[in-house]
């Protein structure tokens, strides 16, 4: 479903602080997969999805949807951001908030609403439409941009280090959430996150980025059986080792890389 060729970006073109950010990536996302993506902070996740989303411009490379080249932001993607605070409008309701993105879609006034009211109720915000996000703690507001991602019905949902400032406990319970939706919208997912228990519990495959200039250090199966659970999952010996696995290449490159 997006296939990642040769993708490099260097910002700063043409002057002397030039600055390769990303060196070459290529990878496929298949459809209703989950994919994360990890690496060191800096190693370019936000570069890359910038690129997938047609918000950046690569330097070379080309990132195919569908079968089609990404030129600008693709009809059928949605993204959620890490800053919730940011990414919501603090003068709207939730439910403005949720309906802004489909006044783009041609919808029946009956349609919308209803969208709404089942994205709001499927990230368990059913009574918190009349709201507004700074009346809500961080981890609803997160489920806010969440709802209003999935109500635009992507196919392929982007996350940039969606939890990284949420606590523990809501964490847990908003990846979980992820999985849930995922299983119910059969949206293909690409998540990125710098937290190795997170890739490892969520993911169908890891693709572990190297700092920067950006390649692919290497892309881990996890074929740990679904349903997950954070107890029960995290128990399996299965799980250990896959953590450490990953750990180990991104922490230590330098023993699984290969020179060119
Ligand atoms: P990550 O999301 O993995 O933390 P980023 O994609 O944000 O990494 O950044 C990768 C590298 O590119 C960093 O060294 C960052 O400083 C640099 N960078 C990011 N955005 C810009 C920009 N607009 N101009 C110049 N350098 C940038
Ligand atoms: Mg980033």
């Amino acid at each position: 479903m997006l296939r990642v060729e040769n993708l490099r970006k260097v910002y700063q073109e043409g002057t002397k602080r030039a600055f390769e950010a990303v060196a070459d990536l290529s990878f496929t996302v298949e459809q209703r997969e989950l994919v994360c993506i990890v690496g060191p902070s800096g190693a370019g996740k936000t570069t890359l999805l910038k690129m997938i989303a047609g918000l950046l411009t690569p330097s070379s490379g080309t990132v195919h949807l569908d079968g089609e080249v990404v030129t600008g932001p693709p009809e059928k993607m949605a993204l959620v951001f890490q800053d919730y605070s940011r990414s919501l409008y603090p003068w709207m309701t939730v439910e403005q908030n949720v309906a802004f993105p489909l006044k783009h879609r041609k919808l029946g006034k009956g349609e919308a609403t209803g969208l709404i009211r089942d994205t709001l109720q499927s990230v368990g915000l059913a009574g918190a439409g009349a709201k507004y996000p700074w009346q809500l703690s961080g981890g609803m507001q997160q489920r806010v941009a969440i709802a209003r991602a999935l109500a635009y019905q992507p196919e392929i949902l982007l996350m940039d280090e969606p939890f990284a400032s949420v606590d523990a406990q809501t964490r847990a319970d908003l990846e979980d959430l992820v999985l849930q939706l995922r299983a119910r919208y059969g949206v293909t997912v690409v998540f990125v996150t710098h937290d190795i228990d997170e890739s490892v519990y969520l993911s169908d495959r890891v693709i572990v980025l190297t700092p920067s200039p950006t390649r692919v250090q290497e892309i881990v199966d996890i074929p740990l059986p679904r349903p997950r659970d954070q107890v029960d999952t995290k128990e399996l010996p299965e799980f250990a080792q896959l953590r450490g696995y990953v750990w180990r290449s991104i922490k230590r490159p330098e023993l699984t890389d290969a020179p060119v």
